[in-house]
C-alpha cells in the first residue's frame, strides 16, 4: 500500500514515454499531469495521503489540454526524477524492512545505516518518529530525515543522512527549535470517522477532542452517516513543517445529516475557557448525547447488535452494542436511585438528575456505585455486560422524562447552557468571524497541502 504511490508514479512515467514515442497528440495531458502532481518537476508524492486509486488522474487529463508540450517535457528530462516519501518509525524495523517500506532499494545506503552508530540507535529502535526521503528514480537514497521531539524544552531532534558527492554517505544529528503553528483539517466520512481523519492526516488527539466538543450534540456511535464532513481548526508545534505533537482545537465545524454544529474555544478574562458555538452558547451542557465514550476501539461495534435482542419486552430505550467491560458513564450529574438486579435488566444502574429526569443503565457486567451516591456527568457507572435478558453483550440505555421516554440526544441538545456575559461578546463576535472565515478555509487548504 505505501509503495503504491510510488509505483502509480512509475506506472504514469512509463505511460507517459510509451505515448510519447507511439501517441504524442496524447502526452499534453500526461505531462501535465506530472507537471501538477510533482509541483515543478519531483514528484512530491510524500503529503498526497489518499490510496492511490484516488489520485485523479483522469480529471486531470482533462483540465490541461491547451498547454505547451515541449519545453515541459525538456524541463522533466533536464530534471530527472526524485521521489519523495513520508513515513515513521517502528519499533520493530530493521534497516531493510525501514527501507523497503520508504521505497529505496539501495545497497550501499543499507550497508552505510547498518554500519552507522547515530544511526542504528536512532532510527532503529523508536517507533512513531517522522520519516523522509528523498530517492532518485532508480530508487537509491538521495536524503532521509529523520525528525522527534526530545523532552519538554520546546526543540526537537533531526538526524540527517545524505548521500556526499562521491557516493559515500554522512550523517549529522541537530537540534532545532519547535514552531508553534495553527493547522486546518478538514475530512468527509465514507467508511468510519477514523478512517476519514486517518486519511486527511487529523491526529487521533485531535479528534477526541472534537467528540469530546460535541457530546452533547452528537452520538459518535449512532448517529454517524455517510458523507458527514468536518473542518478544524487546531494548534500544534511543528518541525520543519510535520506536526510533533497537538494543542488544543480552537474551532471546528461538524456537519451531521446535514445538520452544522460549529465550536470555537473561548477565554473570557478572569474566568475558565471552555467551547462556545460560534453564536456564543456553551456547549457544557446538563446531559451528554451517548452513556458510551466513543474511541477507536468502541467505534467497530456499532453495526454488531444481535437482531433478537428486545423481544422480551417493547423495545423503549437505545441499544449500544460493545465488548464486554467497556465502560459506561452517567450522562449528567444526580443521585443514584437504584444500583443491583432487576429480572430483565439484569445488573442495573438508575440515576435520578432532577425532579423530572432520570436515566437507565441496563445489562451491566459490573456496577461501580451504590444507591444514594451522587454522581457527575461522565463518572463512570459499571461496564458493558450481557446480565438479564440480553442475547449478547451490550448497553440498554434509558431516558425518561416524568416517567416518559424521550430521545437521549434530543434532551442533551436542548439541555441548559450558560451564555457569554455581555461585555464579553464584543471580543468574542471578533474571534468568531475569524474562525468562521479559517474553516471555511479548511477544505481549500488540505487540498494545496496535498500539491
Ligand atoms: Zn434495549
Amino acid at each position: 500500500m505505501e509503495n503504491g504511490l510510488i509505483a502509480a508514479g512509475e506506472k504514469l512515467l512509463s505511460r507517459t514515454a510509451h505515448a510519447l514515442e507511439h501517441h504524442p497528440k496524447h502526452v499534453t495531458a500526461l505531462v501535465a499531469a506530472l507537471l501538477l502532481f510533482g509541483g515543478g518537476g519531483a514528484f512530491a508524492v510524500a503529503s498526497l495521503g489518499p490510496d492511490p486509486s484516488d489520485l485523479p488522474v483522469r480529471q486531470v487529463l482533462e483540465a490541461v489540454q491547451p498547454l505547451a508540450v515541449k519545453p515541459q517535457v525538456q524541463a522533466l528530462e533536464a530534471f530527472g526524477f526524485k521521489l519523495y516519501r513520508n513515513g515513521t518509525t517502528r519499533a520493530s524495523d530493521t534497516v531493510d524492512t525501514l527501507l523497503a517500506r520508504l521505497g529505496v532499494d539501495d545497497a550501499a545506503a543499507a550497508a552505510y545505516l547498518r554500519g552507522d552508530e547515530t544511526v542504528r540507535r536512532q532510527l532503529l529502535l523508536h517507533s512513531g518518529r517522522s520519516l523522509t526521503v528523498e530517492a532518485n528514480d532508480d530508487q537509491s537514497l538521495v536524503k532521509l530525515t529523520a525528525r522527534w521531539a526530545s523532552g519538554d524544552d520546546g526543540t526537537f531532534k533531526r538526524l540527517v543522512i545524505e548521500r556526499s558527492g562521491h557516493g559515500s554517505f554522512e550523517s549529522r544529528l541537530e537540534t532545532a527549535p519547535l514552531v508553534p503553528a495553527t493547522r486546518l483539517g478538514s475530512a468527509t466520512i465514507r467508511t468510519s470517522l477514523f478512517a476519514a481523519a486517518d486519511e486527511a492526516r487529523i491526529p487521533d488527539a485531535v479528534v477526541m477532542q472534537m467528540i469530546k466538543i460535541f457530546a452533547s450534540d452528537i452520538d459518535f456511535h449512532r448517529s454517524l452517516h455517510n458523507g458527514d464532513r468536518f473542518n478544524v481548526v487546531y494548534e500544534a508545534l511543528e518541525a520543519d513543517g510535520e506536526p510533533m505533537s497537538t494543542g488544543r482545537i480552537l474551532s471546528v465545524e461538524f456537519v451531521n445529516k446535514g445538520q452544522p454544529y460549529d465550536a470555537m474555544w473561548f477565554q473570557e478574562p478572569g474566568k475558565k475557557g471552555g467551547y462556545y458555538t460560534l453564536e456564543g452558547k456553551s456547549l457544557e451542557t446538563s446531559y451528554l448525547a451517548s452513556p458510551m465514550e466513543f474511541s477507536r476501539v468502541t467505534s467497530g461495534f456499532a453495526t454488531r447488535l444481535h437482531p433478537i435482542l428486545h423481544q422480551w419486552k417493547a423495545h423503549l430505550g437505545v441499544d449500544y452494542g460493545a465488548a464486554i467491560g467497556t465502560a459506561v458513564r452517567c450522562v449528567g450529574d444526580g443521585v443514584v436511585e437504584f444500583a443491583g438486579e432487576q429480572n430483565g435488566y439484569g445488573n442495573v444502574v438508575i440515576i435520578r438528575h432532577n425532579a423530572s429526569d432520570e436515566t437507565l443503565y441496563a445489562h451491566l457486567s459490573r456496577i461501580n456505585v451504590r444507591a444514594g451516591q451522587s454522581v457527575n456527568q461522565g463518572q463512570q457507572l459499571g461496564a458493558v455486560g450481557m446480565t438479564g435478558w440480553a442475547t449478547g453483550p451490550h448497553l440498554h440505555f434509558e431516558f425518561r422524562v416524568k416517567g416518559v421516554h424521550h430521545d437521549p440526544v434530543e434532551i442533551a441538545r436542548h439541555g441548559e447552557a450558560a451564555s457569554l456575559s455581555a461585555a464579553a461578546k464584543p471580543a468574542f463576535d471578533r474571534l468568531a468571524q475569524s474562525m468562521r472565515q479559517q474553516l471555511a478555509a479548511a477544505p481549500s487548504a488540505m487540498l494545496a497541502s496535498a500539491d
